[in-house]
């Protein structure tokens, strides 16, 4: 299997998929936070790479169910690429369904009836980080997209009846706004459907344009309190049925609940949490984010 770049996927789909290199870095490469794919321009893997790949997949995985289709956001190819691609995919591992990532603007030139193509050719599962629907967060984050953008994007796909996924990133609004960051946010993801929502929340990084802000004092971080605050109000203020898968690497309090079933039953120990958080847990925790250096 050939890799180029750093391979970053859903904690979900860590075990079981098989990882297909399919560009290598993201379009956007902008968002203050992120140094995912820094020193990774964004590029497609080469046809015949892919193609060897496959060979060796369908060598040893002949039954794989899943590939997730690899890099910061695959989908943002051209709906022939990807066609040919998902086609490609599907001789080699036909009982393979794709999962990836997307950015917002991957959808601007999609039209329905594209998105419901591409996922008849295979890609059912869309990965969307939209990390917040506040268009504050957002303009500030520098994400390249609004609020307006995500819900027309978002109707698209329901139209299309493709599955996706969303990734929430708190902590992103700053000291004291993270909670309205989550009103704003779940005013919006009412309107829709996602399967699932992973959460997490932002390590700032050295070396990111965040870090500098940290440093330079124009953005507060929030404390690990207010980070547990923030999802338990995004949580208390969904509506729809949507799994909300909170195991990453950042989440300080590590859970699955399937809404709406268990959403007062999550809601209440997230209180319970709040209500014992001492100062201890506050620096225990902020010392083990400060010591990331990549998430
Ligand atoms: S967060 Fe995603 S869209 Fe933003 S720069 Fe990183 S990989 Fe690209």
């Amino acid at each position: 299997m050939h890799y180029n770049g750093p391979i970053i996927r859903p904690q979900t789909d860590a075990f079981n998929s098989i990882f297909l290199e399919i560009t290598v870095g993201c379009t956007h490469q902008g968002c203050k936070f992120c140094n995912f794919y820094d020193g990774y321009p964004f590029k497609m893997a080469p046809m015949e790479q892919i193609e060897a790949d496959l060979q060796e997949i369908a060598e040893f995985a002949p039954h794989a169910k899943k590939i997730w289709a690899s890099g910061g956001n695959p989908y943002a190819l051209s709906v022939e690429k990807l066609a040919e691609i998902g086609q490609m995919i599907r001789r080699y591992v036909p009982d393979a369904q794709i999962s990836t990532y997307a950015h917002i603007n991957d959808f601007k030139q999609k039209s329905v009836e594209d998105i419901r193509y591409l996922k008849d050719v295979g890609y059912v599962d869309i990965v969307v980080g939209i990390e917040s629907a506040d268009d504050e967060v957002l303009s500030h984050m520098n994400k390249g997209y609004t609020q307006a953008d995500i819900i027309r994007e978002f109707t698209k796909l329901e139209e299309a009846g493709v599955s996706y996924r969303i990734i929430y990133l708190g902590g992103l609004a700053g000291a004291g706004k993270c909670e309205e960051s989550a009103k704003r946010t779940a005013a919006v993801l009412n309107q829709f459907h996602p399967r699932m929502m992973i959460l997490t929340t932002v390590a700032i990084l050295p070396g990111t344009e965040l870090y500098d802000e940290l440093q330079q004092g124009i953005f507060i971080e929030p404390s690990e309190l207010e980070r547990i605050e923030e999802f338990r109000t995004l949580i208390e203020n969904l509506n729809n049925r949507i799994i909300v898968f909170a195991e990453t690497s950042t989440d300080m309090v590590s859970f699955t609940a399937y809404l709406p079933e268990e959403k007062e039953s999550i809601v209440g120990q997230l209180n319970k949490v709040i209500d014992d958080f001492t100062e201890e847990d506050e620096q225990y925790f902020r010392a083990i984010r400060r010591s990331m250096k990549s998430v």
